[in-house]
């Protein structure tokens, strides 16, 4: 199912507009929620469980991805519609807030055309189809995974898990290139190869080299691209996190705890071998 075209390409990249626009809400608001949650929980230990709703229970009522409407994180000022759509309210408004003038961050406008032209690559190779729509769920759940993991260090089990199972359902429906059996052993492989090494590296150094949100991302693409593509992901991952990492390091620009993310790395190859294929990586490094 080799190209479609650029009506599919245009039509699949005005959609990434769109869910770019929504996946700025999701990185913004979801390592929110789930703090919010967490401190629910351990309120809900520490006091009488029938003692009605908790302050941290309603907030966790009143804060999720639909409520409340967007605001300046500067001023408060509600944000209207028309200063909501993707790319244009950015270029309209020259990036600053309407109200305060507060510059808006660069990286809204990036999430959506990020986001876009995924979508429409995934349109202009497949069509308008399953198959594109499940590539198009992959890009988007990859693009908000390695933004929160960049802000946040974590890797939301509400977005590692279900695109694991989507990738066994999507091989399993022929929407992808691998087979159900190599996506299974892909995700089997993924998960236990970074879970050796994460316990290879803790008790050999006593220090934790990366989290379980990484086992759970790889075993993602183990299951998205078969075990095959195992090898050359996790090649790219790391090379591009070291080069970058010692950057950090040699800037100064190390944050709390000595810690570089390594979602977005795992999340950068991931989406080159969507694009190129896992074999065009291992090429590249000329294996
Ligand atoms: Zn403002």
């Amino acid at each position: 199912m080799l190209g479609a075209g650029a009506p599919e390409a245009a039509l699949l990249g005005l959609l990434g507009l769109l869910v770019g626009s929504f996946l700025n809400v999701v990185i913004h608001r979801l390592p929110k929620m789930m703090e919010l949650h967490w401190a629910a929980e351990c309120a809900d230990i520490h006091t009488d469980q029938h003692a009605g709703d908790t302050p941290a229970k309603q907030a966790v009522e009143t804060f999720n991805l639909m409520v409340p409407r967007s605001r300046c994180p500067h001023c408060g000022h509600q944000i209207r519609w028309f200063e909501n759509i993707p790319v244009f309210s950015y270029l309209a408004l020259r990036g600053k807030c309407s109200q305060c003038s507060a510059p808006i961050s660069l990286r809204y406008p990036a999430v959506e055309l990020t986001c876009a032209a995924l979508f429409a690559w995934c349109g202009w190779r497949s069509g308008v189809g399953w198959e594109a729509l499940a590539w198009c769920g992959f890009s988007a759940s990859v693009l908000a995974l390695a933004c929160i993991d960049w802000d946040t260090t974590l890797l939301p089990d509400d977005i590692t898990l279900p695109l694991l199972w989507a990738g066994l359902c999507a091989a399993g429906l022929g929407a992808t290139d691998a087979t159900l059996t190599n996506a299974l052993w892909g995700a089997v492989g993924g998960y236990l190869s970074l879970w050796l090494v994460y316990w290879g590296f803790k008790l050999t150094t006593g220090k934790e080299g990366m989290g379980y949100g990484d086992f759970k991302l790889f075993a993602a693409f183990g299951a998205w691209f078969g075990w095959q593509a195992l090898v050359p992901i996790i090649l790219m991952a790391s090379v591009i996190g070291a080069v970058i990492g010692i950057g950090i390091k040699l800037r100064g620009e190390l944050r709390e705890g000595g810690y570089v993310p390594f979602g977005p790395f795992l999340a950068l190859a991931g989406l080159t071998a969507m694009i190129f294929g896992p074999a065009a990586i291992l090429a590249a490094v000329g294996l």
